[in-house]
This record gives C-alpha cells, sequence and structure tokens, in this order.
C-alpha cells in the first residue's frame, strides 16, 4: 500500500493545476463530507485558515469560527501526518504558508516528492549522466576491429560504446552521439 500517499501528491498535483472547484462529496484525497472537502478545495488554490473556518460557519458545519478553526486545523494535521494504517496514516502532503496567511497545497515540494518517486535509484550520483571519453572510445573500436585494417563506421563504434555503458550500469547523456560525434572529430583529427 505504499503507494497510496504517492497518488495522493500526484492526484494533488494534478488538482492544483486543474481545479475543478467546490461540490464533491467524495474527493480526489477520498474525503467525503464538506468539512473535510472545504480544506481540500480551498488549500489548491490558497485561503487563510480564518477563510476555512468562516466558510464551515457559514454552511451551518460548525456553530462558531473558534470550533471551525480547531477543525481546520485537525485537518491540516491530518494532510500531512503519515501515519500507519490507512484510517490513521495522514496523505504526507506538504502545506506551506504564504506572507498573507493564505495556506496551500505546497506544488514545489510535491513535485519533488512525486518526481523522486518515479526515480527509485536513491543515489544521486547513479543517475549521473556520462559522456564517453577517448580511451571510451578507442575501446570500443577495438572490440569491433576484427582485423588490423577494417575500417569500422562511427555508428558501429558508438553502438559499441552503448553497449559497454550499458553492461557497466552507467546512463548517458541523452544527446550523446552528437556530441561524442563532434568530441570524435577533435580527438583524431589528422592535423
Ligand atoms: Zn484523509
Amino acid at each position: 500500500m505504499s503507494n497510496g500517499l504517492q497518488e495522493d501528491i500526484a492526484n494533488t498535483i494534478k488538482k492544483m493545476k486543474n481545479p475543478t472547484g467546490m461540490g464533491e462529496s467524495d474527493n480526489w484525497l477520498r474525503h467525503t463530507g464538506e468539512g473535510n472537502t472545504i480544506c481540500d478545495e480551498m488549500l489548491l488554490t490558497g485561503g487563510t485558515r480564518n477563510q476555512m473556518a468562516k466558510a464551515m460557519v457559514d454552511r451551518g458545519l460548525k456553530p462558531n469560527i473558534k470550533e471551525a478553526l480547531q477543525r481546520v486545523k485537525r485537518h491540516f494535521n491530518h494532510l500531512k501526518a503519515v501515519g500507519k494504517s490507512e484510517s490513521q496514516r495522514g496523505h504526507n502532503l506538504p502545506l506551506i504558508e504564504d506572507s498573507d496567511g493564505k495556506w496551500r497545497f505546497d506544488l514545489k515540494i510535491m513535485e519533488q516528492m512525486h518526481s523522486g518517486s518515479t526515480h527509485p535509484v536513491s543515489n544521486p550520483t547513479i543517475l549521473k549522466r556520462c559522456l564517453p571519453e577517448k580511451s571510451d572510445i578507442e575501446l570500443a573500436e577495438s572490440q569491433r576491429r576484427e582485423t588490423p585494417d577494417e575500417v569500422i563506421g562511427i555508428d558501429a563504434v558508438l553502438d559499441q560504446v552503448e553497449k559497454n555503458f550499458k553492461e557497466a550500469g552507467k546512463p548517458l547523456k541523452e544527446n550523446w552521439r552528437e556530441i561524442t560525434k563532434q568530441n570524435i572529430k577533435i580527438w583524431f583529427s589528422k592535423k
């Protein structure tokens, strides 16, 4: 069930980018009842705790602002919490308050959390993408060459480089072929 929280983050990002307005009875965080969904909806676009509490009082969900504010704070804690069980766990959603006292879901942090989840490699140095060096090209060319005078096409050499890097678990930069072709011209030009 570990991807439940990740789904909440992904769905909240989606909602923030395309808020559909109030009135859902069972919203994207599986919350039902206006008391819960008022806060969720207002956190998409930003609202103060007082605005949320007032909305609850206006709709007759709470008798006064003081009680409504307590409800808002409890709901904030629930959104931020990471508990164990499905019912207690909360949503692990980051909230941020701006200088006007308006609260919203922290889109920036959520996007970081979300992109982190799509790349399961935890060590960032492993993700560093590299470019082949001159020695990688020389090695690849020698691996491909079957007779001393054989001329190996550049693409065949690069295919071999790609294979070697893959086997070594080293990811290549996206445009590594173009860059390396330019480098090869420099490295092996006979001036
Ligand atoms: Zn919840």
